[in-house]
C-alpha cells in the first residue's frame, strides 16, 4: 500500500467536504501568550491548501500534558487566535473535543473555512493504552469528517487516537509537513554527504542513548554538549560536581567512548554556577575541574571554538538539544555559538527537538540559516534510530 498524500486528496476533490487535519500546534506558552509560534506556522501550508480548495477544515491538536480532562491552562484559545491571524481568517474554537460543540462546529463551517477542536488530550481516550478506548474516540473524531490528513509530525511516533486510530477509519493522507520532514530525515539516514556531524545536547542522556548508539556507526563526528555531556565526562573519570549526572548510564557512556572515542568530542571547558538562576556568580573552568557543589550549565568558549571548527568542516549537520540552559542569559552562549556555527557552515543542516528549535528563534538566529528546522523532537530521533513511526506506518508509509 503506497502512502497517499494531500496531493491525492486534492485531486479527488475536497470542495464542500469536511476534512479532519491532525496538526501539532503544541506551542510553548507563558500563561496565555505563545512564546514561539513556529509549529503554528509550520502547519499553515496544508491547512491553507485545503481551505483554498474549498474544504471545511477541522483541525485537531494537543497542547501540553493535561491529565485527560478539560483544564483551562491548556485551552487552545490562544492557538486559535494565532492560527486565525496567520491565516487571515477567523478560526472558530469548539469548546470540546468530540462533544456537542465539536459537532456543531463541523456542521456550521463554511466551505474554505477553518475550525479548531479543543485540546484532544482533554479526552482521556486520546492517549489510552486500551485499543478499544482509543478506537472509540477515533470513531467520534472520524464522524466529524470525511477524510483525514495527518500533518502533526511531532506526534507521528505516538500511537494515539487522533494520530493513529482515526487513520484506520477515515481515508487517510499524509500532509505537506509530514512529507517534508520525512524527506529531510531520509537524507540523514540514507547516504549523507560527508563529513556528517551531529551535535547533541539537552538534559537527559537516557532519552537519547538509543539515538547516540544508532548514530555512531553513521557519523564522522558526534559533539556532545548540554546536560548529557556530564555523564560522559564522569565516564572519563572526572568529577562533575553538582551537574546533571545519570549514574545508571555512566557505564554505557564509558563503553561508547571506548568503541567510538575517535568520533565523540566532549566539552573541554564549562560554565558553572552554584544555582540555576539568572543572577548568580558564574565561572568558566576546565571540564575536568568542576568544584564540588557547582553545576555545569553551559559549554565554555573554548568548547564553542572546538565545536565550531568541526562544524565548519561538515557537509551534513544534525543538531538536537541545547548546549546549555539557554533559557537563562548567562548560560546561552554555548547554544548560540553552536547554532551560529551551523548557520555559518555550508552543510545541509537539520535542527530537531522542540527546545532546540525554540532556542534558534529565541536567541534570534536566522531560521533560513538552517536547511530544515524539524517540528518533531521525539519523532525525528525515533526516525533516526530506525524505528517505525506508527502515525506514518498507518498511512502506508515507511522510513
Ligand atoms: P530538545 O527539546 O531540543 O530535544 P531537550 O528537551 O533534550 O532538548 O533538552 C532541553 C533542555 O536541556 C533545556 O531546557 C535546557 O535548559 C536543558 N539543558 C541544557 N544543558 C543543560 C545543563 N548543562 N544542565 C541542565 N539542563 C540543561
Ligand atoms: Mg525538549
Amino acid at each position: 500500500m503506497a502512502l497517499k498524500t494531500l496531493e491525492d486528496l486534492l485531486d479527488e476533490g475536497v470542495s464542500g467536504r469536511c476534512v479532519l487535519v491532525r496538526a501539532d500546534l503544541n506551542v510553548p506558552l507563558d500563561d496565555s501568550t505563545i512564546t514561539d509560534d513556529g509549529r503554528v506556522r509550520a502547519a499553515l501550508p496544508t491547512i491553507r491548501r485545503l481551505a483554498q480548495a474549498g474544504a471545511k477544515v477541522i483541525v485537531a491538536t494537543h497542547l501540553g500534558r493535561p491529565k485527560g480532562a478539560p483544564d483551562p491552562r491548556y485551552s487552545l484559545r490562544p492557538v486559535a487566535g494565532r492560527l486565525g491571524e496567520l491565516l487571515g481568517a477567523e478560526v472558530k474554537l469548539a469548546g470540546d473535543v468530540v462533544g456537542p460543540e465539536a459537532k456543531s462546529l463541523a456542521g456550521s463551517l463554511a466551505d474554505g473555512s477553518v475550525g479548531l477542536l479543543e485540546n484532544v488530550r482533554f479526552d482521556p481516550r486520546e492517549t489510552s493504552k486500551s485499543d478499544t478506548e482509543r478506537a472509540e474516540l477515533a470513531a467520534e473524531l472520524a464522524a466529524l469528517a470525511e477524510a483525514f490528513v495527518s500533518d502533526g509530525f511531532g506526534v507521528v511516533h505516538r500511537k494515539q487516537a487522533s494520530v493513529y486510530d482515526v487513520a484506520r477509519i477515515l481515508p487517510a493522507y499524509a500532509g505537506d509537513l509530514v512529507l517534508k520532514e520525512l524527506d529531510v530525515l531520509r537524507k540523514l539516514t540514507g547516504d549523507p554527504v560527508r563529513p556528517y556531524v551531529v551535535v547533541l545536547g539537552g538534559s537527559k542522556v537516557s532519552d537519547k542513548l538509543a539515538v547516540i548508539e544508532a548514530l555512531l556507526p553513521k557519523v564522522d563526528k558526534l559533539l556532545i554538549g548540554g546536560g548529557m555531556a556530564f555523564t560522559f565526562l564522569a565516564a572519563q573519570g572526572h568529577d562533575v560536581g553538582g551537574s546533571l549526572l545519570e549514574t545508571d548510564f555512566v557505564e554505557t557512556a564509558r563503553k561508547l567512548l571506548d568503541e567510538h572515542g575517535e568520533q565523540i568530542v566532549l566539552p573541554v571547558d564549562v560554565v558553572i554556577a552554584e544555582a540555576l538562576a539568572a543572577d548568580v556568580e558564574v565561572r568558566t573552568v576546565p571540564a575536568d575541574a568542576i568544584p564540588a557543589g557547582w553545576k555545569g550549565l553551559d559549554i565554555g568558549p573554548r568548547t564553542v571554538e572546538l565545536f565550531a571548527k568541526v562544524i565548519a568542516q561538515a557537509k551534513t549537520a544534525f543538531w538536537n538539544g541545547p548546549a546549555g540552559v539557554f533559557e537563562l542569559a548567562p548560560f546561552a552562549a554555548g547554544t548560540r555559538g553552536v547554532a551560529q556555527a551551523i548557520v555559518d557552515s555550508d552543510a545541509f543542516s537539520v535542527v530537531g527537538g522542540g527546545d532546540s528549535a525554540a532556542a534558534v528563534r529565541l536567541l534570534g538566529l536566522p531560521e533560513d540559516g538552517f536547511s530544515h528546522i524539524s517540528t518533531g523532537g521525539g519523532a525525528s530521533l525515533e526516525f533516526l534510530e530506525g524505528k517505525d513511526l506508527p502515525g506514518v506506518a498507518v498511512l502506508g508509509g515507511e522510513n
